[in-house]
């Protein structure tokens, strides 16, 4: 049998088969079947990717702002071209639907087409006389070389949120894909190096526990954006913070939305199934948690049907809404979170596990599952299930249901279901949480905006794209200046700290 393909590091603007003696298989999901071999990149490889990157930044820092927008003109527009090629890499080896995973490269797009837009967002800022012949103005100059850690479940979009940005504000990186499903994000390397990013550049390393750990030790590394679960990114934000590093952590969470008897029911009840399960519950902002309010409260067999209705296969499967979770270890996890949650006595109202796909009797899948009577205390409530696994709460009153929320310690996204406006500001005003959707399941911002989680799900003041992005791979830098008039008379010698 011929071996599968490996999957190469990317240094200095080559595509290098990687020393190590340790690799994993990258499997289809939905099959088992092993697309490719991915390895651990030994210390002198990633070593190696750091130092091209930091002989790279060198000339990349003083490159021309046109140049590096129409870097990334030419990028969205390679991407575009490739986008069905990109969907089919990412479905085999992460398991979500083609159209989803158009979805997940398109995000990753809208960031690319930002970054195009370099020239108007890294502007300095200038006051003239801010003392006699004083001006002063400020520089946003890049920081060196900065990394990337990403995760398994968007390896199109968020490796785009982060190596687009920070090269188009004039910095080199160290990337490092989720070692599960890092096909579609070198090919994304391989788009962007025919865009004309210059050899050195971008790098790319793949590992896991020992590669993250050496980038958030590595002295020439100045900052690192890290996206994944809570457990590691706080391991990271720590690490790095401590080795003197920039560091933004984007971490796990736990969703709610809350549902108002006002609401527009068949949208509603479309709106939660849809970011309940889809992607199979692997998206940082999936619903996980529906709050329902009063008579809203007599919904719960109208949304079991709904989330019964929708189509359990294989991503590349016409009409599937739901395809498999990414390995059969985060399949076991999530049918054991499902039988703590009966443990602990929540109403297990629809039951996903085991589900019979014909074709795909090897895949990871669970089907949607509901459960109502969920309260705080219970392990499906207290964790992350990152599955299809959709949790039902109950509460008497608006107030009741924010507090709820309030008190749990994620902050990444939350959404309000009603047609009341005073209802909705209310919540907008009293919720913690960094990302509200008003109707809207799902509110990640769009990249004019910065993703903003908080609390729990985030480390790190700055997020990902956005303004606030180009606060994060930038040091601001401001000059005062007063130049001498050939006839400006001296004033003497100013012993005061006063701008004379
Ligand atoms: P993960 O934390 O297991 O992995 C993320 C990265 O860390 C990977 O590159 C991995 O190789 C590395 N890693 C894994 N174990 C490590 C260890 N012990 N030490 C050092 N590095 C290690 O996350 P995942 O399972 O790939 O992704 C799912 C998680 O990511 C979920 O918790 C989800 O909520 C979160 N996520 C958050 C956001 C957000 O924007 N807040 C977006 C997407 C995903």
């Amino acid at each position: 049998m011929s071996q599968p393909p490996t999957v190469k590091l990317l240094i200095g603007g080559k595509f290098v088969e990687s020393k190590t003696t340790q690799w994993r298989d990258v499997i289809n999901p939905a099959t088992q079947q092993v697309l490719a071999r991915v390895p651990f990149a030994t210390p002198a490889e990633i070593d190696a990717a750091v130092a091209s990157a930091k002989e790279a930044f060198k000339t990349w820092r003083k490159s021309p702002i046109g140049q590096r927008a129409r870097i990334f003109l030419k990028y969205q527009q390679l991407i575009r071209e490739n986008m069905q090629e990109l969907a089919a890499l990412l479905t085999a080896e992460q398991g979500k639907t083609l159209p989803d995973a158009e979805g997940d490269v398109f995000r990753g797009l809208e960031v690319v087409e930002h970054a195009a837009g370099i020239g108007n967002l890294q502007l300095g800022e200038l006051a003239n006389n801010v003392a006699g012949g004083v001006d002063t103005y400020t520089l946003l100059q890049p920081l060196g070389v900065c990394a990337g850690i990403t995760p398994f479940n968007f390896p199109a979009m968020i490796p785009l949120w982060m190596f687009p940005m920070a090269i188009a504000t004039g910095n080199t990186f160290v990337l490092k894909p989720s070692e599960q499903d890092p096909m579609v994000t070198m090919r994304l390397c391989e788009l962007a190096l025919e865009a004309g990013i210059p050899p050195g550049v971008l790098n790319v390393v793949h590992g896991g526990e020992d590669a993250v750990n050496a980038i958030c030790d590595h002295a020439d590394i100045k900052a690192i954006s890290f996206v994944g679960s809570t457990r590691v990114g706080t391991h990271v934000y720590q690490r790095a913070s401590l080795a003197g590093k920039r560091v933004q952590c984007m971490m796990g969470a736990k969703n709610h939305a809350i549902v108002l008897p006002d609401a527009n029911r068949e949208q509603t009840l479309n709106a939660i199934a849809g970011a309940a399960f889809g992607a199979a519950g692997q998206r940082c902002m999936a619903l996980s948690v529906v709050v329902l309010v009063g008579a809203a409260q007599k919904w719960i067999p109208e949304l079991v049907a709904k989330a019964r209705s929708l189509k359990v296969s294989g991503g590349t499967e016409k009409g599937t809404d739901v395809g498999p979770l990414v390995s059969c270890a985060a399949r076991d996890r999530v049918t054991s979170l499902i039988e703590r949650g009966v443990a602990d006595g929540a109403k297990l109202e629809l039951d996903g596990r085991n589900p019979s796909i014909p074709g795909y009797e090897k895949g990871n899948f669970v089907g949607p599952t509901v459960f109502s009577g969920v309260k705080p205390g219970m392990a499906i409530y207290d964790q992350e299930i990152f599955g299809p696994v959709l949790c039902l709460s109950e509460a008497d009153s608006l107030d009741a249901a924010i507090e709820l929320i309030n008190r749990n310690p994620n902050g990444n996204g939350t959404a309000i279901f009603t047609q009341s406006g005073a209802a909705a500001r209310r919540f907008q005003e009293e919720i913690d949480i960094g990302q509200v959707g008003i109707n809207v399941p799902i509110p990640v911002p769009v990249p004019i905006f910065s993703f903003s989680g908080s609390r729990g799900s985030k480390l790190g003041d700055l997020g990902p794209y956005g303004k606030q992005v180009i606060l994060f791979y930038t040091q601001t830098k401001t000059i005062t200046t007063r130049w001498f008039d050939d006839d400006t008379l001296s004033q003497g010698v100013n012993t005061t700290i006063s701008l004379r």
